[in-house]
């Protein structure tokens, strides 16, 4: 009889939770890289939209950056399944099982998933005194400057260490990496002159290039971008880098364990955003494309994660482009 009454108080509760949530407190959405970069950029606008469709919630933005984005996904693996603390990922969700050997969390069962955001082409750019206008006379510095030339990132597993890794090896030529916590502060340095060159969402690098802050090169898509910033410049496929392609995606989780009502919510207060012309509006000025329906169900998300990892880890592998 007690045991029948604590099962009933706890479902009780659960019941209640479900009900009042997202009321008891702020919804955090952490972003695992730092403020100001591509990764947050999608986060705010995402927040934001999220807002009206979650009864008015407060949902912050927090900022957990580091190793590569492993520190935030860590951090929300590890968190109170209850509805108040989600994680915004990308691409990394599926690679860095490969190119991180040892991650503290598993990207398929610590995590509801709860759907899918969006597709970020990257570009390749590089710092405003490099003598090179275009991929030619970027790829005849390359080889000119082999040994000396430094090249940024996010840290080992993010978005730009994989292009970067990718880029390098496909033009077979071994530059030096400094990984940075995301590639806000990286896109600082390379302003500044202190890093030569970098692969970057274009979530972070529309704005610069538009601003003629930095100089670009190529896009990671296999075709040319419509985005007026974007639309002149080659993709790397047809500057020669046959087969390159690199487009990173955007998925929301919530920790293991989560009530399915609060999901339910979640799930519905995401389509609703991922609707709402004025987030579209500001992703397609970034370059990036919102997802389709069938990509906002968390069951074709966890389908797209499985593929991605099965997709990403011979190519990695046989890049030789893995690290601890
Ligand atoms: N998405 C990262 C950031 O927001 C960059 C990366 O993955 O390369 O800084």
């Amino acid at each position: 009889m007690k045991r029948l009454l604590v099962v009933a108080a706890a479902a009780l509760t659960l019941v209640a939770h479900a009900d009042t949530y997202p009321t008891a407190k702020p919804v955090t959405l952490v972003v695992p890289f730092t403020a100001g970069g591509p990764t947050d950029r999608v986060a705010r606008d995402l927040a934001e939209a999220m807002r009206k469709p979650l009864g008015g919630a407060t949902v912050v933005v927090d900022n957990a950056a580091g190793a590569g984005g492993s520190i935030g996904a860590n951090k929300v693996a590890k968190a109170a399944p209850d509805g108040y603390t989600l994680l915004l990922h990308h691409i990394a969700m599926a690679t860095m099982p490969t190119l991180v050997r040892n991650i503290p969390f598993k990207v398929d069962s610590d995590f509801e998933y709860l759907g899918m955001i969006n597709d970020v082409p990257m570009t390749l750019i590089g710092k405003p005194s490099l003598p090179a206008a275009n991929y030619k006379e970027l790829s005849t510095w390359i080889n000119a400057n082999k040994d000396k030339i430094n090249l940024g990132n996010a840290g080992v597993g993010s978005a730009s260490h994989l292009c970067g890794l990718l880029f390098q090896n496909a033009i077979q030529v071994d530059m030096t990496t400094v990984p940075y916590k995301g590639t806000a502060p990286a896109m600082t340095d390379l302003i500044g002159g202190q890093i030569d060159l970098m692969c970057d969402q274009t979530t972070n690098t529309t704005s610069q290039i538009e601003g003629k802050k930095v100089k670009a090169f190529a896009v990671t898509t296999p075709k040319r971008l419509t985005t007026a910033a974007l639309k002149d410049l080659p993709t790397l496929q047809e500057s020669g880098l046959k087969g390159f392609e690199v487009t990173i995606w955007h998925g929301l989780y919530a920790p293991k364990g989560t009530p399915p009502d609060i999901l339910a919510k979640l799930n519905s207060a995401l389509k609703a955003a991922l609707k709402d012309p004025e987030f579209i509006k500001k992703q397609e000025g970034l370059g990036a494309v919102v997802v389709t329906d069938k990509r906002m169900e968390p069951a074709e998300h966890k389908k797209f994660v499985a593929a991605e990892i099965a997709k990403w880890s011979p190519v990695i592998k046989a890049a030789g482009v893995y690290a601890d």
